[in-house]
């Protein structure tokens, strides 16, 4: 056993061994020999979605990245971080289209859980991906691009079809945006304004720990030309931040992007997170569920009523959006999401005990968990049997099987 354990603490990898290739070739028979494998991204999911007998982590195989200038992409290593990506496209003057709350995380690791930021026109971090390249588990390279029959459902892999060696992501001409923070905004304002504030910014956060008001709202906003003056003041209510501040407000906020409408480069403020300090609390057990956003006021009430009596255990909560796409296991597959997000205090026997009772209170409206954090049960995804298909055919010996897919894919 290697004894080491995913970012936050909560898991001890049972794998004999990780494997670390330095070229494609090694990686492709160290695929190919061994009987169970799965891939290792920066290790920030909260379970074992990133276990099994033996792992494999990429990050010594040098790719360089590439930007086509005509097609705007950019193809890169499937281990390179965001923060990284970012500042070579940033240096280039190429965007991406948003980014999660934190750029430390792979892009294939990210992609593989659907992750996602906030934004109501946005889709997901998988749906910038327009071409995939893996290494099955005969050790063959396979390759998809966007419109391929396969490819809908290659994105949001799980690790359970291969290991992702290199990935394509649209790009666009970078922007600046501006991040504003409002504080206190009654819920009264939330159930009679939720789709004017979410649809109020680029990308838009509630963060709350459920109590009298919406603790602070995160608002980013592209910044047009035209748009220099200073930002709105009037925002349902609420009250404009004076200063920066974590989401957690008794933490510092030297660990959070430039906030108080200073305007800058896309990456250094569509996360919440500097690439160089811990992001969240860095003690925590994070759990999170996507409803249909036409639910999103029921399910949000139901949320909140179920989880008063653990509220000492929560660190904070996010409401966030996200557009509908197409890839099958995405959690906004198909639907336009709101996300309800919760960093818990790192207590594994009580998160355990809690969740269950959560996703009972969230059942009528058919919650899918985020698939690399905390959660009891996965729901049935309508396109789940041609994923099935899918990884026989790519996996026909069952190498990537592993037990946190038998549970929530193949059980
Ligand atoms: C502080 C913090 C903040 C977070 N904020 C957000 C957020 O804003 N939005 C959000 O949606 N999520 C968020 N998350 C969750 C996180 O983004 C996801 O769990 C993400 O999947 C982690 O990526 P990773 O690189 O750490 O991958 P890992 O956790 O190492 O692996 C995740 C999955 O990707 C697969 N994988 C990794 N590399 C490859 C590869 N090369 N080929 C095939 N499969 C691969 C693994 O097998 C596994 O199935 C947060 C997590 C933390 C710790």
């Amino acid at each position: 056993m290697i004894r080491e354990t995913n970012w936050a603490g909560n898991h001890v990898y049972r794998a004999s061994t990780i494997h670390r290739p330095e070229s494609v070739e090694e990686l492709r028979e160290i695929v190919s020999r061994a009987p169970r494998i799965h891939a290792l991204g920066s290790r920030h999911c909260f379970n074992d979605i990133a276990d099994s007998a033996e792992l494999v982590s990429i990050d010594a195989i040098e790719v360089p990245v590439e930007i086509d200038r005509e097609a705007m992409t950019v193809t890169v290593g499937a281990s390179i971080r965001y923060g990284t990506l970012a500042q070579t496209l940033e240096r280039e003057g190429f965007a991406l289209h948003n980014m999660a709350s934190l750029p430390h995380i792979t892009v294939a690791g990210a992609v593989s859980t659907a992750t996602h930021g906030s934004g109501d026109a946005l889709g997901n971090l998988a749906t910038a991906v327009s071409g995939i390249e893996l290494v099955t588990s005969s050790g063959e390279m396979v390759t998809a691009k966007r419109g391929e029959p396969d490819f809908d459902g290659m994105v949001v892999g799980l690790g359970a079809l291969g290991v992702v060696t290199r990935l394509t992501l649209d790009i666009e001409p970078t922007y600046q945006v501006r991040q504003v923070i409002y504080e206190d905004l009654a819920w009264d304002h939330v159930d009679a304004h939720f789709d004017e504030v979410m649809s109020s910014a680029t990308s838009v956060s509630l963060f709350t720990d459920w109590g009298e008001s919406v603790n602070s709202t995160w608002v980013k906003r592209r910044a047009v030309s035209g748009d220099e003056g200073p930002h709105r003041t009037d925002f349902f209510g609420a009250r404009t931040a004076t200063r920066n501040q974590h989401p957690v407000k008794s933490l510092p906020a030297e660990a959070c992007t430039e906030q108080m409408g200073v305007p800058g480069a896309w990456a250094d403020r569509l996360p919440h997170f500097r690439m160089d300090a811990v992001p969240a609390s860095g003690d925590e057990i994070q759990a999170e569920y996507m409803i249909a956003r036409d639910q999103a006021l029921p399910a949000i009430w139901a949320f909140r009523e179920a989880i008063q009596p653990y509220r000492d255990l929560v660190w904070i909560s996010e409401v966030r959006t996200v557009a509908a796409d197409n890839l099958w296991l995405s959690t906004a597959y198909g639907r336009n999401t709101v996300c309800l997000h919760t960093s818990f205090r790192h207590d594994q026997a009580a998160v355990d005990r809690i969740l269950p009772v959560l996703e009972a209170a969230l059942a009528p409206f058919e919650p899918r968990p985020h698939w690399g954090k905390a959660f009891a049960h996965a729901p049935r995804y309508e396109r789940l049997a041609d994923f099935r298909e899918l990884a026989r055919r790519l996996d026909p010996r069952g190498a990537f099987r592993s037990d946190y897919l038998e549970r929530h894919v193949w059980g």
